[in-house]
């Protein structure tokens, strides 16, 4: 989905933009698309 609140990735340290991609890990954290772990999202 897309972020709605400017907020920081937990996983890189980076910012997350309003409007980008992002995912929610296991632990309720949300992170970027590309740093959330694999298994949340099947090929
Ligand atoms: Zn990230």
């Amino acid at each position: 989905m897309k972020a709605k609140f400017k907020t920081t990735c937990p996983e890189c340290k980076a910012e997350i933009s309003v409007g980008a991609e992002i995912s929610k890990t296991s632990s309720g954290k949300w992170v970027h698309k590309h740093c959330a772990p694999e298994s949340s999202e099947l090929p």
